[in-house]
């Protein structure tokens, strides 16, 4: 299997300091399937080409699995077409081109370089048809040369095989990033299993183009073997990327590790409790909860008869995934199933779904917004959804400094964009009462120190006309 990346951008042998291989050289590395070899067939000035051959090994690959079940497991195509292999010979031999970092020239994988690439076989069942709807939208002109299935045979027609050349004007690392992204896309099948750290993968490698690109389905279904799960949270997660001020595609395992360090507070228990105990003191019955995450709270208010409807909003389509699991959605009765509802947006665009509800809870959400893009959420839940009680809690910043394994200064969380001390959050709860027409009260949660108060705080906000209306 041969790949070379051609470039004519003067002095074109700045290829090797992006590809960080030496030009003299021909070097070789051993991958988990076979052998890598990289060298340049091209160097000067005026143009420099670089190759990899990939030397699968089929052999090799059969007896790591251990068990031969048929012939076609050692005759193949694998040694021969661009596949899989390929991708993740692309990654390990230039991963740090493929990253967009190049250590002796820092400033040069942010120049777009003319460059020609060329596979010197892929397998591509869809045809040149496929290949021009794949490359096409990102730019490049596209050279595919069918293969005969048979060279003795030309009534039979093409094959899947092509030799594929593609020339636009790029960064090194989009050209290698597209490569890595759709030849496994083409070819339609990979070597290894796929599970959710494909899905990372897809997100890293494609979260700059692939959610514009025309096809992104069929690429996102193929790159992930269709399955339709992981498909289904990789199109959320990518296009969840799309909107500016989209917060996180927050990782549900993230959420965890602030839970880690504040379980032996048992605060995330504590913290629901008071939400739950302000809510029914409100006397509210239908209630949204904003950046339900795994869907805890709901599980609670579920579990309480004196809520009839109770709706989860998050922007993380994975966190929903995992709520509608947690929640077992699908064996509720039909009564229940009533009483659930989870919807996927983001708090800081103005829905129409959220109005209509007597409180909404949004617990350990604020922190996770960019400050830019607090007035938005403030808006969107204060003056559109409206509803006559909102309780509201975040970290209280000042009882950080008693977390043993948190270095000062930090947040409790990698996601967490600000954390407020009493002060500032009373400052800020205090300015939206006054401009959105509510009245605040405020509570500590959990075990307060006597100085720094306690881990969390809560704020209740009750709408001026409705407790007048009461
Ligand atoms: N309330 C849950 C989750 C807190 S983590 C709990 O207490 O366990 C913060 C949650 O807010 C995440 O699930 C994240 O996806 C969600 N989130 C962050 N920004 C958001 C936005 N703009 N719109 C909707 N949800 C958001």
């Amino acid at each position: 299997m041969l790949f070379t990346l051609r470039t004519t951008r003067a002095p074109a042998s700045d290829l090797s300091y992006l590809l960080a291989k030496r030009p003299e050289r021909v070097q070789s590395f051993a991958l988990a399937f076979g052998q890598a070899v990289v060298f340049y067939p091209e160097v000067s000035d005026e143009a420099c080409t670089a190759a990899l051959v990939l030397d699968v090994d089929p052999v090799a690959l059969v007896r790591k699995k251990g068990e031969a079940r048929s012939l076609a497991q050692y005759v193949n195509d694998r040694p021969y077409a661009a596949s899989s292999f390929l991708s993740v010979a692309i990654a390990q031999v230039f991963g740090s081109a493929l990253q967009g970092r190049c250590r002796d020239r820092p400033e040069l994988p942010d120049e777009a370089l003319p460059l020609r690439a060329h596979l010197a076989v892929v397998a591509c069942g869809g045809g040149s048809a496929l290949l021009s709807r794949l490359f096409e939208p990102l730019g490049y002109a596209i050279t595919a040369e069918p293969h005969p299935l048979d060279a003795r045979h030309p009534e039979w027609g093409p094959g899947r095989y092509f030799s594929v050349t593609l020339e636009a004007t790029k960064r090194v690392s989009e050209l290698l990033s597209h490569l890595y992204v759709l030849i496994p896309v083409l070819d339609d099948e990979k070597h290894y299993w796929v599970g959710d750290d494909e899905v990372d993968k897809l997100v890293r490698h494609g979260g700059e183009w692939l959610p514009d690109h025309p096809e992104r389905e069929l690429i996102t279904q193929r790159y992930l073997k269709h399955q339709k799960s992981l498909t289904r949270e990789a199109l959320g997660r990518l296009t969840a990327k799309e909107t500016p001020d989209d917060p996180d595609e927050v990782e549900v395992a993230q959420g965890r590790e602030e839970k880690t360090l504040e379980r032996p507070l048992r605060l995330d228990d504590e913290r629901r409790a008071a939400v739950v105990a302000a809510l029914k003191a409100a006397g509210a019955r239908r209630v949204l909860d904003l950046g339900c995450g795994e869907g805890k709270l709901l599980r609670a208010l579920l579990e309480d008869r004196s809520f009839d409807k109770v709706v989860g909003v998050d922007v993380s389509h994975r966190a929903l995934e995992v709520a509608a699991d947690r929640l077992h959605l699908e064996r509720l009765s039909p009564r229940q199933r009533e009483r659930i509802g989870l919807l996927h947006g983001s708090l800081t665009y103005r829905d129409a779904r959220l109005a209509g509800y007597d409180a909404a809870a949004l617990v350990e959400v604020i922190e996770h917004l960019d400050p830019s893009r607090v007035p938005a959420l403030e808006r969107v839940v204060f003056e559109f959804a409206r509803p006559p009680t909102v309780v509201l809690t975040t970290p209280n910043a000042e009882f950080n400094a008693t977390f043993a394994d948190l270095p000062a200064g930090r947040f409790r969380h990698k996601d967490h964009r600000f954390e407020w001390t009493r002060a500032e959050f009373e400052a800020w709860a205090a300015g939206v009462a006054a401009r959105f027409g509510y009245a605040v009260s405020f509570a500590p949660v959990g075990a307060a120190h006597a100085v720094l108060g306690p881990p969390t705080q809560m704020a209740v906000f009750s709408r001026v006309d409705a407790e007048v209306a009461a």
